[in-house]
């Protein structure tokens, strides 16, 4: 499934994610079979390690991006947006360190001819021999390690050779360093204040690998808050406090997800602390986000580099200074992933059967869990039959419905299929219109997780699945999983 075969042993993988059902397998397979998500460029044989987003992707990440601007924006007053361009000014990259550092040693195979990052070889699969790691087998013949810039390189202009070099953005942070000044020219922030910024950003990965976990191109979500140099480690330990809330609430499991501080030796030259939240995927615990205190490093840097003055002149103390910055930066395909893994389940339940009918038998049923917010599609209106004046009151309340939320009318196929389809694309409520609804305006509302039903009056419907879907929201996994690790926390 991925390049280079990073994935290794799924059943290993399996107990790693503390006796889940879930692989990265299943994730894929679903995710193909439901249309969230699809190897890009398949018509064409694909290339490697880019995925196109679908209908349902498309609404679940779109979700995610919501659900973190909302915190960053709509749930606080000290934080404003910005989108900033993909190319910037190439000294942008000489300034801020990476066109001279934002490396990978990389090293090459001569005998299977494949290239691997120099320090994953521990969790990276041999060419040949996917038992065993790079460098392993007698046959690995591995060169040095060299310094690789994972930059992608482009020309703007339309003459490639007098043309000037410009990148890719391989981080959206950047484009909020150097829009400071504007920002704090025009926002009416002072610190401590921070600048918000969703998008899409290009990293030419030694070895990609596990679906969207590391993908060449990929959305980025990072803030950068600027504050007095002095008040920088509370607000460091604020955004670690913060940022976990955010997955938690979300619906991710607490005991899934873990804060690891960097070592000494893993910490950037410029930052004096920073924590990755990692989650237990299934191939082990792997980041979702960096929480960094990045010092005033890339103010300083710009300023140098571009000849302006980016510091904050406090007129009240009269104190002139270069903020501080902590950075949680974020990444909206993994935290998806993240949310899809988290949310995956397989249970065995009775067969569904239409009104009147004798139930069917036991069947297995997969079910995404995903938080109501976040899932792709919050109702599904399914007329029992395709007659009766059925079809016509089910697509009235669908058109009352998705009026206030993404709402879906499915009419084709037994009742039981229509069921198992939104339990695979994670919906948390069917509305279900049969005989009787058509003779006292009520309808049967299934819930997701419990499979539990009951009956409510059509109108009012809508106001109702808008209120639930913002209600607090835990995974019924919790009630009865043992728990695996402990909940650590900084
Ligand atoms: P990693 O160690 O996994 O390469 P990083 O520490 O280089 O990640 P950052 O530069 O801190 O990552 O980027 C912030 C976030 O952006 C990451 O936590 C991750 O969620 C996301 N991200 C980074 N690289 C990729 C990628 N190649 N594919 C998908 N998401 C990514």
């Amino acid at each position: 499934m991925s390049e280079n075969g990073t994935e290794r042993d799924d059943a290993t993988a399996a107990d790693a994610a503390g006796g889940d059902v879930v692989t990265m397998d299943k994730i894929v397979a679903l995710c193909k079979r439901r249309g969230f998500v699809f190897p890009s460029s398949e018509i064409y044989g694909g290339v490697g390690s880019t995925y196109d987003y679908g209908h349902y992707g498309v609404l679940l990440k779109n979700n995610v991006k919501n659900a973190w601007w909302r915190a960053m924006l709509q749930e606080r007053e000290d934080i404003v947006a910005i989108d900033s361009a993909i190319l910037q000014h190439p000294k942008v990259w000489e300034a801020s360190g990476h066109l001279a550092g934002f490396t990978d040693p990389l090293v090459d195979c001569r005998t299977c001819e494949q290239r691997f990052r120099a320090d994953h070889l521990g969790e990276l699969a041999c060419g040949r021999k996917p038992s065993k790691h790079p460098g392993e087998a007698e046959e690995c013949s591995l060169t040095e390690a060299r310094e690789f810039n994972l930059m992608f390189e482009t020309t703007i202009g339309p003459v490639k050779e007098s043309g000037a070099t410009a990148y890719l953005r391989p981080e959206t942070a950047q484009g909020i360093f150097i829009n400071f000044k504007n920002v704090l020219q025009f926002s009416r922030k002072k610190p401590p204040f921070g600048i918000a910024q969703v998008g899409k950003s290009f990293r030419n990965e030694i070895t990609p690998g596990n679906f969207i976990f590391r993908t060449r191109e990929f959305e980025q979500m990072e803030m950068e808050f600027f504050v007095p140099p002095q008040e920088a480690r509370q607000w460091f330990e604020h955004w670690l406090a913060e940022r976990e809330r955010w997955y938690v609430e979300l619906g991710l499991r607490p005991d899934h997800l873990r804060m690891r501080p960097h070592e000494q030796d893993e910490l950037s030259h410029y930052s004096t602390a920073t924590s990755d939240v990692e989650y237990l995927f299934p191939i082990g615990w792997s980041e979702l986000e960096g929480i960094a205190n990045r010092g005033n490093f890339d103010l300083t840097q710009h300023a140098e580099h571009a000849g302006e003055k980016l510091e904050y002149f406090d007129q009240a103390s009269g104190e002139r200074y270069v903020p501080h910055v902590i950075e949680p930066a974020a990444g909206a395909d993994r935290a998806a992933l993240a949310f899809l893994v988290d949310a995956y389940d397989e249970e065995v339940v009775p067969g569904a059967a239409a009104e009147g009918e004798e139930a069917q038998a036991e069947e297995t049923r997969t079910v995404l869990r995903l938080h109501p917010r976040l899932a792709p599609v919050k109702v599904a209106v399914l007329p029992l039959v395709r007659k009766d004046g059925q079809p016509e009151l089910a697509r009235e309340a669908y058109e009352a419905l998705r009026g206030r939320v993404q709402a879906e009318y499915d009419e084709g196929g037994s009742i039981g299929k229509r069921y198992r389809r939104q339990d695979e694309i994670g919906t948390p409520w069917c509305v279900t219109i049969d005989h009787q609804s058509v003779q006292d305006r009520t309808a049967t509302v299934r819930e997701r997780d419990s499979l539990a039903q009951e009956r409510l009056p059509i109108e009012g419907l809508a106001e109702e699945i808008e209120r639930r879907v913002q209600a607090p929201w835990t995974t019924p996994k919790l009630d009865r999983q043992e728990t695996t690790e402990p909940w650590i926390s900084t």
